[in-house]
């Protein structure tokens, strides 16, 4: 990572200015999540610049040729196919510099980047580097600048806000650099000025990451019922949901665990926050003393912690945090202060209404079936999450339905419902 970040400063012509540290602040949104080591070719797409000028890296495991598809003044949106690639699914994120955002997908027997552009901008070199210095990449390195005499289009205003993750990077002291070979140079295009009416393009939509959290896990099992541990039902149930939001095709779906094992809580939480992920969804079963009590119910975030008396189970294994409590770690502090942004929460609960009302045809809800309480899995601020308590596994029927294949993925079926749901809602007012 930091070899790269050293060669991004050191571009012939010496335009590759370093406007302080933000200039170089490269975070690529490689979430090649699942990616086997033998699949894919395209390993990660990493961006580098400012809204001057921004360069792209596409790591590959073998060499490649480009191929333009939009012309080399490009006006909102750039697309560029890499022959003879495999993609691991849902290469996407939102860019930097002049990139909006880009999604990297499978065209015939190519990988096709599509980049949405912040304003008018042409190509002004593209070339492949061979593997070097310790690395087994390939990289395809596609240079853009903006072009200056056209103005640009007004902002499009994101719904979600963008989390950006820091990258703190300590800059070699300048040195000058002869840059690496490049293999195949491809025509520098010498950029012109347009004045001609340009068509609507719409923009790429982006699919929404949706991270699922199976509770518990490990040495953690959670509650017990008759016949069941908590963790393995949650850990299948977050498998059918996975199964029925995969299936609609419009989601990202990442997992905090697909095995049997143990995840701290604030891993989960960072699973979220990296993922830049729109929504968080962390699965449980219910337990309690009174074998007849049954019924699902959904928590979000509540900065009160008012309930916590009623979930000493919970309390017991720590998912439960006790947000009364004067917060001794600044980090705790921090996030606490973060969970207030009211955004989120409403979100939140928007979502958690709409699921509500779908999982009701499907099993029992709780009295109180919307909650609000301190759980730790809910804290990452920006990502509206809901924990969902499937049922109690400490009743036979809630065990049964949450155990056995079909119900259960009836169940899930009716989450991922109200997931598409929340996702309408949320585009029909963004576009109003
Ligand atoms: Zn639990």
């Amino acid at each position: 990572m930091f070899d790269h970040l050293a060669k991004l400063a050191h571009v012939p012509g010496g335009r590759w200015t370093l406007a302080g540290a933000a200039g170089l602040c490269l975070v690529a949104a490689a979430l090649s999540h699942g990616a086997a080591a033998a699949g894919p070719s395209v390993t990660k797409v990493r961006f580098g610049g400012t809204q001057a000028e921004t360069r792209i890296v596409i790591e590959l495991d073998r060499a490649t040729v480009g191929r333009l598809e939009t012309g080399p003044d490009a006006d909102q949106r750039i697309i560029l196919t890499l022959a003879d690639l495999q993609v691991a699914g849902d290469l996407q994120g939102s860019g930097q510099g002049l990139v909006k955002a880009w999604m990297m997908d499978q065209a015939g027997g190519a990988a096709r980047l599509r980049l949405d552009l912040v304003g008018p901008a042409s190509i002004k070199r593209r070339f492949l580097l061979p593997p070097s210095e310790g690395s087994t990449a390939y990289r395809y390195v596609v240079d853009i600048v903006a072009n200056a005499s056209v103005p640009a289009f007004a902002p499009v205003v994101s719904a979600k806000p963008v989390t950006v993750t820091p990258v703190s990077v300590t800059l070699p002291a300048p040195v000058l650099s002869t840059p690496a070979p490049a293999v195949r140079a491809e025509p520098v295009v010498v950029q012109k000025a347009t004045s001609t009416p340009r068509p609507y393009v719409a923009p790429l939509r982006l699919k929404k990451v949706i991270v699922i959290d199976a509770g518990h896990g490990g040495h953690d099992p959670g509650a017990k019922g008759s016949e069941t541990n908590e963790k393995d039902i949650n850990l299948a149930a977050a498998l059918s949901l996975k199964e029925r939001l995969d299936r609609s095709g419009r989601y990202k779906v990442i997992l905090t665990r697909d095995t049997d094992v143990f995840i701290p809580l604030e891993n989960r939480v960072q699973v979220a926050r990296h993922a830049n992920a729109d929504l968080f969804i962390s699965l449980h079963s219910d337990s309690g003393a009174n074998s007849q009590t049954r019924g699902a119910s959904v928590y979000t975030l509540s900065d009160k912690g008012s309930d916590r008396a009623a979930r000493n189970a919970l309390e017991k294994n720590n998912w439960f945090y006790d947000v009364n409590l004067p917060a001794q770690d600044k980090a705790v502090k921090q996030i606490l202060l973060d969970l207030t942004q009211r955004a989120t929460k409403n979100r939140s609960a928007t979502f958690a209404q709409l699921l509500l009302a779908r999982i009701d045809e499907h099993v029992q809800l709780l009295a109180r079936s919307h909650r609000d309480a301190g759980f730790v899995v809910l804290l990452a601020p920006d990502v509206p999450a809901v924990l969902l308590e499937m049922g109690f596994i400490t009743n036979v029927d809630d065990e049964a339905l949450l155990a056995e294949r079909e119900s259960r993925q009836d169940f899930m079926d009716s989450v991922g419902d109200s997931i598409d749901a929340y996702f309408d809602e949320e585009l029909r007012i963004a576009s109003r």
